[in-house]
């Protein structure tokens, strides 16, 4: 067996070990020496792991290993393997981009585009006798990771790329009220940004039984409201001291992650309904130029919601299913309005609330109805986390519960905490207060 690369240039180089060597120098040695390594072989290699002998084509001693073939595509935000050959399932990428020199931990799979096939070979033996193998051949793109992994190239390529899923359409002459709220993406705590994307991810699959549910019963709505009630993200600093040193994302990933998310939410749930509306509510952890204050140093219509709004609105008109949508998205209104199965309802993400909050409601009530001619019939909200409906006579509010990871901070000044769950209802202006089928899922 060949010596291991590393331990040769370590000697070469006058180290007895790696505690003091850089990676860099490793590297540059190793390459300058005719080798070929990458980032992720060199740590592995500080931390005493060493696969020389299996990366290597040089020294491998299986036959086929050596007329597998493949190819890989690189572009400056990712590429594509194709028909890339192996002898075993792969579940791990890592040596796939070692086999192309490229860096596994530079490189993301971008997940629903693998496609496998396989095959059984012959194969001779060193003795002469013949034994049969399995051959796979992979096809999967690959994005960037410094492009924040997901980006919007990906994300135009999955919408394009969509297969609406065939389903029979609810004709009820009402609204399915869905409140996206405050996911916090980047929020470290409690299991940090992988909980909240899997209970989102439940949440989403709760609410297609639900879905299911009224389909069977006939009683699924004609339309769909997408309420982003704000705070998607987290932001990195000015909302608490140690924001910087919990969060678990960049602002950049946090805006595609949310991004990606909100996407999935459209794409499964347009399909069983006729007039889909997606409204976006500006929110205070959403304001992208704060600069250490509370609020942005530029003004209102600087803020994350509206981004990812203004991308979403971009990104539907590129399929005929999801060019029906149709965007509510604020430009600094810190109220979004939407009418919808006869019912005017008054979104906003509730940082602005100040004093009572009846008084609140009621004198932006008369606001709107004064300045936009907008009279109000059901209050959305979020911020605040949990669950709460209050009838206030001409209206209701309800508040959106959330999905992300909880507040340690708030339990132990207050001693609460809320169920966690997407907050979603009917609204119709032939139901009682105009609204109906609350439920957190
Ligand atoms: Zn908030």
């Amino acid at each position: 067996m060949k010596k291991c690369t590393f331990a040769q240039a370590l000697q070469d180089l006058g180290y007895s070990d790696t505690g003091t060597i850089t990676s860099r120098t490793f590297a540059n040695y190793i390459n300058a020496n005719g080798g070929n390594v990458s980032k992720s072989a060199v740590n592995n290699h500080r931390k005493r792991i060493c696969a020389c002998d299996k990366s290597q084509p040089t020294v491998a001693k299986n036959a086929t290993t050596e007329t597998l073939t493949g190819k890989a595509d690189v572009t400056s935000d990712g590429g594509e393997f194709i028909d890339v050959q192996t002898t075993k399932p792969v579940t791990d990428w890592t040596h796939i981009f070692e086999r192309f020199n490229l860096d596994p931990n530079e490189f993301v799979i971008v997940d629903d585009t693998v496609r496998c096939s396989t095959w059984q070979q012959s194969k001779a033996l060193e003795d002469g006798s013949r034994d049969i193998v399995n051959l796979y051949s992979y096809r999967a793109r690959f994005a960037r990771k410094t492009e924040a992994g997901i980006n919007y190239a990906d994300l135009a390529e999955q919408v394009r790329n969509w297969m609406p899923a065939s389903v029979i359409k609810g004709d009820n002459p009402t609204t399915y009220v869905v409140s996206l709220a405050d996911f916090q993406l980047g929020k470290g705590e409690n299991g940090g940004t992988p909980g909240t994307v899997k209970r989102i991810k439940q949440s989403l699959a709760n609410i297609l039984e639900d879905i299911h549910g009224m389909q069977k019963r006939g009683s699924l709505p004609k339309n769909l409201l997408l309420a982003n009630m704000g705070d998607h993200i987290e932001n990195v600093y000015s909302s608490y001291a140690n924001q910087a040193y919990t969060s678990d994302l960049n602002v950049r990933d946090q805006i595609n992650l949310a991004l990606e998310l909100n996407l999935l939410w459209i794409k499964t749930l347009s399909p069983y309904f006729d007039e889909v509306i997606y409204s976006a509510c500006l929110c205070n952890h959403g304001q992208m130029s704060r600069n250490g204050g509370k609020t942005n140093v530029s003004d209102d219509a600087d803020n994350a919601t509206g981004l990812i709004g203004d991308t979403l609105k971009t990104l539907c008109a590129l399929h005929p299913e999801l060019a029906k949508v149709r965007f509510e998205i604020p430009q600094d209104q810190m109220i979004t309005t939407v009418t919808t199965s006869g019912v005017n309802i008054a979104t906003a993400h509730g940082h602005k609330i100040s004093g009572a909050e009846e008084t609140w409601l009621a004198k932006q009530s008369q606001n709107l109805s004064a300045k936009r001619r907008f009279n109000v019939d059901l209050w959305l909200t979020a911020h605040k986390h949990h669950a709460s409906i209050v009838d206030l006579g001409p209206y209701t509010r309800i508040q959106a519960t959330t999905s992300d990871p909880g507040s340690k901070y708030y339990e132990d000044m207050s001693g609460q905490y809320s169920r966690s769950g997407v907050t979603v209802f009917i609204v119709g202006e032939y139901l009682p207060g105009f609204w109906d089928h609350y439920r957190v899922m």
